[in-house]
């Protein structure tokens, strides 16, 4: 099962997005554009339900308009923009997307971000221009195309030998608020040894058996995160204080039971975590790969 919208109808255009003038013609063929300001916030309606996507008008101007692709053969781009009038988070809106739609807005919200950090290049200094409808960047001075940045993090669910999973409170977080445990990737590091290393540094919990279980793209303001299970090798968990405040490992009952008399708060719809916590709450998610092949 793919955690992510699997039920997507965005094509990239990845062939045809390579071609300027093609993109270019695109825009003025009953594209439609969706606004996202310079907060990473996008555009919605008046009554604050759904996305704003307006018909594409005026000049397109590469350097603010890019291509998020294609849904039913009509062209769907993402505009920078200083400020809108009406937007919000996807955090917010997020929950109430089909996939397509989510699809589109986390493709605008991560171009986006990342055409304002990127508009010169990193060895030479000098401008780049975008190219391929916003996902390339090209450094003429170095000859050298560059790519969207992303940030690896890993966020893992340990379970003891019962099945019950850890859950943390972190330090900042709203009282009673938990989650599994995560963090970014350091330079040089696997993605297993760097399960191993945040598990152990947050909680104290060594690591047995680790398993990949999906991805989801997470852009505030450019994370991609990758979900794990993993079998802790004992229960005695030392939290670090720092970043994880108090955790514990609970039985699916004991966190329906402190969801249900507010003494538990879990993360939002939205984010990999709940997802894998309600896959966990379902029975469906253990270290051992699951029997059926669709299953988390
Ligand atoms: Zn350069």
């Amino acid at each position: 099962m793919d955690l992510w919208v699997p039920d997507s109808q965005l094509d990239r255009a990845d062939p045809q997005r390579t071609d300027p003038d093609w993109v270019r013609r695109i825009w003025s063929d009953d594209a439609v554009v969706l606004g996202i300001d310079a907060r990473g916030d996008v555009a919605v309606t008046p009554d604050g339900t759904a996305l704003d996507w307006r018909p594409a008008s005026g000049e397109f101007v590469v350097e603010r308009q890019f291509l998020l692709g294609l849904v039913d053969g009509v062209p769907h781009f993402a505009a920078a923009l200083d400020e809108l009038p009406r937007a919000t988070s996807l955090r917010e809106i997020g929950p109430t997307l089909d996939d397509t739609s989510l699809d589109l807005v986390t493709t605008a919200i991560a171009l986006v971000n990342w055409h304002a950090v990127a508009p010169f290049c990193g060895v030479c200094g000098g401008p780049t221009q975008v190219r391929a409808g916003g996902t390339v960047r090209y450094c003429p001075r170095c000859e050298r195309e560059r790519f969207p940045r992303m940030d690896p993090a890993v966020i893992v669910a340990v379970l003891d030998d019962d099945g019950r999973l850890f859950l943390g409170h972190h330090v900042g977080w709203p009282q009673n608020r938990v989650s599994i445990l995560a963090g970014f990737v350091s330079a040089g590091e696997s993605l297993e040894q760097a399960v191993r290393r945040e598990v152990a540094e947050e909680s104290g919990l060594t690591l047995g058996e680790v398993r990949y279980v999906g991805s989801q793209p997470w852009p505030f303001p450019r994370s991609l995160m990758l979900g794990f299970v993993a079998r802790a090798t004992s229960v005695d968990a030392q939290v670090d204080g720092e970043e994880i405040e108090w955790g514990d490992f609970y039985s699916i009952d004991e966190v329906e039971q402190r969801v249900a008399d507010g003494r538990l708060a879990l993360p939002m719809p939205l984010s990999i975590a709940s997802t894998m916590i309600s896959s966990w709450r379902r029975g469906e998610l253990d270290v051992a790969a699951p029997r059926r092949p669709d299953a988390l």
